[in-house]
């Protein structure tokens, strides 16, 4: 099954991706996770990515793109994938579109989160990650046993980078110019379904699970 998740910074893509691709067994691919990985290990692309992601702005699609492609073309997504903010734009949407029918590939469903803004920006503001495990918390809603300590491996939490509250409002910005017209773009091939965000993690995933279930 190939899946697209939309939907803005802070809707809980990757909470949902996780669950999905552990669950339907197919590669989890986030684009965000790919530039991080590349700036922990301060890679050429980490560099370049890095000064963009910092200021809440998109890394060029002709650098996105051809990582995007290249992770696809990869033996592990022959039976599908998940992909986690990416695209994030109409010319990347129309990019992959062409890889995929050069490979006589379609994508099966678009999963559109749906979160209003207030609490988009208390869910980013107030997110803490584990920078060893990935593991994510949240200082009211989902805090760790221990403050500052990740429950999962001991590690100390971090705040992300694009975290603090210009990146965020940059992003959410970001977010309604060039990724929002998305909607419109995949309304037109009749694949997306809309998902009501702003509820439990697990009934999230239980109406996730009620759109694409079938297809397991
Ligand atoms: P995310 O983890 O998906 O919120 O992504 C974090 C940041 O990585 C974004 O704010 C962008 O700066 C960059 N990024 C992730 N995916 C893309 C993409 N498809 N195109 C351009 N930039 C991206």
């Amino acid at each position: 099954m190939r899946i697209i998740l939309l939907g803005p910074p802070g809707a809980g893509k990757g909470t949902q991706a996780e669950r999905i691709t552990n669950d339907f067994k197919i590669p989890h691919i986030s684009t965000g996770d790919i530039f991080r990985y590349n700036i922990k290990n301060n890679t050429e692309l980490g560099k370049l990515a890095k000064q963009y992601i910092d200021k809440g702005l998109l890394v060029p699609d002709a650098v996105t793109n051809k990582i995007v492609e290249d992770r696809l073309s990869k033996d592990d997504c022959k039976n599908g994938f998940l992909l986690d903010g990416y695209p994030r734009n109409v010319s990347q949407a129309e990019s992959l579109e062409k890889f995929l029918a050069n490979e006589n590939l379609k994508i099966d469903h678009v999963l559109n989160i749906i979160v209003d803004r207030d609490s988009l920006v208390e869910r980013l503001s107030g997110r803490r990650v584990c920078p060893s495990c990935g593991a994510t918390y949240h200082v009211v809603t989902k805090p760790p046993k221990i403050e500052g300590i990740c429950d999962k491996c001991g590690e100390k939490l971090i705040q992300r980078t694009d975290d603090n509250i210009e990146s965020v409002l940059k992003r959410l910005e970001v977010y309604e110019d060039e990724t929002k017209p998305l909607i419109e773009y995949y309304s037109k091939t009749n694949l997306i379904r809309n998902i009501d965000g702003n509820k439990p993690v697990n009934e999230v995933y239980n109406d996730i699970q009620a759109l694409i279930g079938d297809d397991k």
